[in-house]
């Protein structure tokens, strides 16, 4: 454990400048276009092309990031920094992790204000795809703070679980305010409002957990679209990345 406490740090760290790949498959899916189904049209097609080469000028990927001790756990809980998180069966689904880490992502709202521009315009059909490639952006960014997270403590013998955000599953949204008091998103412009929803919108905050007895890729594996060529501890090939090589 010293090891990892001389390694990391629990000091805010803001990530700015990140190379990011954005998923076509992941855009079109949210356009409502399933692998196993009909493929999109080639108008579809060049409304995608218009839409990401529009959103790679607009999204500024960032991220606010930090490692804490863990200090007690029960199986609904997680208690670091002196904040408590109440996150449903995370006892079982994580195990006996040892830190967490806490993040929040953005893309920023140059890409949203298009979105609500182009709707003014009534410019729907791009609007709406614009709209899709800022959520697979920010997506992909989440994904690519989570293999760092990775990157940073496989090699000390200490696996990652995968990611849960506040609203997702069974983790009640107004744990939003128990994460944002572990890592805020101030460093990078991301607020929170009354009802736990973030400004800009396409931002994603994010906890995942890392220890000896870690459980991961319990539903899917992170390892599936690390861009870490190389890693000794890779589980599974890459089958796409969150990175712009
Ligand atoms: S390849 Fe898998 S084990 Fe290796 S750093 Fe990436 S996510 Fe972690």
């Amino acid at each position: 454990m010293k090891r990892l406490r001389a390694q990391l740090s629990a000091d805010p760290r803001v990530l700015t400048s990140l190379p990011l790949e954005i998923d076509p498959d992941e855009v079109l899916r949210f356009q409502g276009y399933k692998k196993s189904g009909e493929p999109p049209g080639p108008d579809v097609r060049a409304l995608f092309d218009e839409a990401l080469a529009l959103g790679r000028r607009l999204i500024d990927p960032r991220a606010v990031l930090r490692w804490l001790p863990v200090t007690a756990r029960g199986a609904d809980t997680i208690e670091a920094g002196g904040v408590l998180l109440t996150i449903p069966d995370v006892g079982r689904l994580w195990g006996p992790v040892d830190w967490i880490a806490a993040a929040v992502c953005t893309i920023g709202d140059g890409l949203e204000n298009r979105v609500a521009e182009l709707w003014t315009a009534r410019e729907l059909p791009l609007a709406a795809m614009l709209d899709s490639v800022g959520s697979g952006a920010v997506e992909s960014l989440a994904e690519h703070v989570n293999d760092l997270l990775c990157q940073e403590t496989i090699a000390l013998g200490l696996p990652v679980t995968n990611r849960v955000s506040p609203g997702y599953g069974r983790w009640d949204v107004s744990d939003q305010r128990a994460l944002f008091a572990l890592c805020g998103g101030q460093a990078i412009g991301v607020r929170l409002n009354e009802a736990c929803f973030m400004t800009p919108v396409k931002s994603i905050s994010l906890l995942a957990a890392a220890g000896a007895g870690a459980r991961v890729d319990h539903y899917f594996s992170q390892c599936a679209r690390c861009w870490m060529a190389g890693c000794a501890y890779r589980r599974t090939p890459a089958g796409g990345t969150v990175r712009h090589s």
